[in-house]
């Protein structure tokens, strides 16, 4: 028997943690029935465009033995991951407002509906596609409807609510879920990290792999997290001229791009989560485990009613204002405010 983290079968297409999709993917195939659409919906960062570029790979890989595909080496596999393959057509959300526009789903279904140049199938992966406009979806109905033999639809998005009940009836739905923690450690550890470092990233993942995967190459993304964690916690200890100083910068930080402001708060709101945990006796289930000890001491001089409203504040302020044009640097200096004061910051 395997379980999710069973070493010896990482990794499945080198794709971690969605074993049933793979395993119902490969069915369809070795039973000849393959769809013409399939829709790969989940959550950010949990590994729906690597899963369905596998299996991309899978369709068109020229190993001989079936069971072997995706081989990766083949010239197939390696034009489908340098992302050359005359049969992968993409389409991707436009760069300033993400949407995908209709023009380039209607050039990318003609394109579809040609030949494949050296290939068993012409493959469309369209990433975001709950950002597209309901005439941009529209425009695949007719591919939907009457396929080609050799089309294949790949679409990747995060809701269901926001594809049109046409297109959902006409895909075979796969819903993916965040790997477990389990699962995420022992990818980390396979790529080579110490097990602290592993189990520290796996909880800070919330199950986004590919951010773990991200984080686990990158040492500036622990670095970064550490200093923000640090900053929290001066603040903590500051008074109310230091926290508008403090605000004033994050400020200027997020005017420039709100992606970063939203990253330290929200490595914030990981501590006032943990801090809320110890509150409520849950220490196993912190996830920043390297500042326990700091945690500790801090749940000990913060009151559990305080620590639960700096965790509200910081996630309303996540949620309700930052997506929102209202004036940041003001909110953040009341979110900032809210937090409570420690030791000699008196009010
Ligand atoms: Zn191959």
């Amino acid at each position: 028997m395997h379980t999710a983290h069973d070493l010896t079968r990482f990794p499945a297409w080198g794709v971690y943690g969605h074993d049933w999709a793979i395993d119902f993917l490969e069915r369809g195939l070795r039973y000849g029935r393959t769809r013409h659409a399939y829709l790969f919906l989940g959550p950010d960062h949990i590994g729906k465009t690597s899963l369905a570029a596998a299996f991309a790979m899978k369709l068109n890989c020229q190993h001989e033995d079936e069971a072997q595909r995706p081989c990766g080496v083949c010239r197939s596999c390696r034009l489908l991951r340098s992302g050359n393959h005359p049969d992968l057509l993409t389409v991707v959300g436009d760069e300033r407002s993400g949407q995908i526009k209709i023009d380039s789903v209607r050039e990318v279904m003609n394109l579809l509906a040609l030949k494949p140049y050296a290939s068993r199938y012409r493959v469309a992966l369209l990433t975001d596609f709950d950002r597209a406009q309901p005439r941009a979806q529209d425009a695949l109905l007719k591919t939907l409807e009457e396929p080609a033999s050799h089309a294949v639809l790949l679409l990747i998005a995060n809701e269901r609510s926001a594809i049109l009940p046409t297109i959902l009836s006409r895909c075979q739905v796969l819903p993916l879920r965040p790997p477990d923690q389990a699962t995420i450690e022992a990818v980390l550890r396979q790529v080579g990290l110490a097990q602290d470092q592993a189990a520290l990233l796996a909880r800070l993942s919330g199950g986004r792999i590919g951010w773990a995967l991200g984080a686990a190459q990158e040492g500036a993304v622990l670095a970064n997290r550490a200093a923000y964690l640090d900053s929290l916690v001066e603040l903590l200890h500051s008074k109310r001229q230091a926290r508008f100083k403090q605000a004033d910068e994050l400020g200027k930080v997020a005017a420039k791009d709100k992606g970063v402001a939203r990253y330290v708060v929200e490595t914030w709101l990981s501590y006032w989560r943990d801090l809320v945990l110890l509150g409520q006796g849950q220490a196993a289930l912190i996830c920043n485990l390297d500042r326990e000890a700091e945690l500790v001491r801090l749940a000990g001089l913060i009151l559990a009613d305080d620590a639960l409203r700096a965790l509200r504040e910081t996630r309303h302020f996540l949620v309700e204002v930052l997506p929102t044009n209202a004036n940041v640097r003001l909110a953040l200096e009341v979110l900032m405010l809210e937090y409570p004061f420690l030791g000699q910051a008196a009010r």
